[in-house]
């Protein structure tokens, strides 16, 4: 970072709980920045440095946008949030300038903005309190512009942030992050990504604790439409967004589903299905070096989803089977659906396989007995193998 008594124009990322990471912290950083200098790649060349609880971005070329990469980084997990700054140095008048300026473009021709100014020492150089700080700063921006700005201590239009550390700091919008840990610092998993709600949801909260992420989707064409398919790769697309890039292995389930159908009891199908799923993702977890699984399963949504279910379930899996949404309500998935952008994709209209091939009066309580004697004469493992042969695997 280069600073002199000119401002530079920078973006600001706080990171927050990585600090907290102790001697792993520098892993954590590292990868956090990784992660971000990924997401600038198509934006044009950046430098990114790193000093205490911050990380600054500063656009190597003039023609580099900076508001793009702000937000691209702004997703990143890890990141609390982000801001445009003006960095410079300089003397106690040197900053009144500034901020004069920094107002002075901020506002343009406005009239009737209310303000106020909020300042933050980490370095004490100046000999004035925060507070005096902020009150000298303001009262120059009103002579400045007596005309276009009045002081809102409570409610202001805008507040112009003052940071003196070892450089000076002018910013005033802060946009927040998702928060979280670094992708790629809390091992790998396999979701099992379908289009509705839940799933996407799920995978966003194991990523966003750090878990790199590769997706499985069992479609049964024609049963599923490839509108279906498109959708699950638009919401994996989505997810991408704040996971960096996403493999999903598309998995030809029709012929496994009909032998199913024919197979089984109509009210155990649903979860004989589902066991279907979690073997064939198990295996392909093995083999692309994921150690859980993670499905969007919440208690006693439907059927599938008793206790007594995703016992019956999970006891053909020796992975663990992470839930995030075990214990959500659907309101609170569908809020978070909506904050990263999944929600309208996931309600489009496409059914999903089970919809397709559901039992009317699925048993909501399966015991595992139950489950094991509907499969009696199933040859499971070919019927895996041969699963496993017919799959596509995309990189979104
Ligand atoms: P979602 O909203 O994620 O589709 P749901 O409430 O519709 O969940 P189910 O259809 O019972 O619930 O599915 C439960 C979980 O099983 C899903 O969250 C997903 O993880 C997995 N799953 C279901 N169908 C598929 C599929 N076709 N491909 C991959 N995973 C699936
Ligand atoms: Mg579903």
């Amino acid at each position: 970072m280069t600073v002199d008594n000119k401002p530079n124009q920078m973006i600001m990322v706080r990171i927050g709980e990585i600090t907290l990471k102790g001697l792993n912290r520098n892993k954590f950083e590292r990868r956090l920045i990784s992660n971000m200098r990924r997401r600038l790649e198509r934006l044009g060349q950046f430098t990114i440095t790193k000093a205490q609880s911050r990380i600054y971005i500063e656009a190597m070329e003039r023609s580099a946008d900076l508001e793009a990469a702000m937000q691209a980084i702004q997703p990143v997990f890890g990141v609390v949030s982000v801001s445009p700054v003006w960095i410079f140095d300089g003397s106690f008048d040197d900053l009144l300038k500034q901020a004069v300026i920094y107002v002075g473009e901020l506002i343009q021709d406005q009239t009737g903005k209310s303000f106020k100014v909020e300042t933050r020492r980490g370095d004490k150089r100046f000999s004035l309190t925060s507070m005096e700080i902020s009150s000298e700063v303001g009262h120059q921006i009103m002579e400045a512009y007596p005309d276009q700005l009045r002081v809102d201590l409570h409610h202001p239009d805008f507040t112009l942030y003052v940071e003196i550390r070892e450089q000076l700091c002018l910013y005033s919008r802060v946009l927040p992050g998702h928060r979280g840990l670094p992708v790629g610092t809390g091992g790998r998993g396999m979701l099992l990504l379908s289009g509705g709600i839940d799933s996407p949801v799920a995978g966003y909260l194991m990523a966003s604790r750090g878990m790199e992420l590769e997706a499985v989707y069992f479609h049964a064409f024609p049963y599923t439409s490839d509108q279906a398919r498109e959708k699950v790769l638009k919401l994996a697309e989505i997810l991408s967004d704040y996971t960096g890039r996403m493999t999903v292995h598309v998995v030809d389930f029709t012929d496994a589903q009909l032998a199913l159908r024919d197979h089984c009891d109509q009210d155990m199908l649903t979860v004989i299905t589902r066991r279907m799923m979690m073997r064939i993702a198990e295996q392909l977890a093995y083999k692309r070096r994921c150690k859980v699984l993670i499905t969007g399963d919440s208690l006693g949504q439907v059927a599938s989803q008793t206790l007594a279910a995703i016992c019956a379930i999970d006891c053909v899996v020796t992975m663990p089977v992470f839930r995030p949404l075990i214990g959500m309500n659907k309101n609170e998935t569908v809020r978070i659906a909506r904050e990263i952008g999944t929600f309208e994709t996931s309600i489009e209209p496409y059914e999903d396989c089970c919809t397709v091939f559901v039992a009317k009066h699925p048993k909501t309580h399966p015991s595992i007995d139950d489950a094991e004697a509907s499969e009696t004469g199933l040859e499971i493992d070919s019927m895996i193998q041969s699963v496993l042969e017919k799959i596509e695997v995309i990189e979104v």
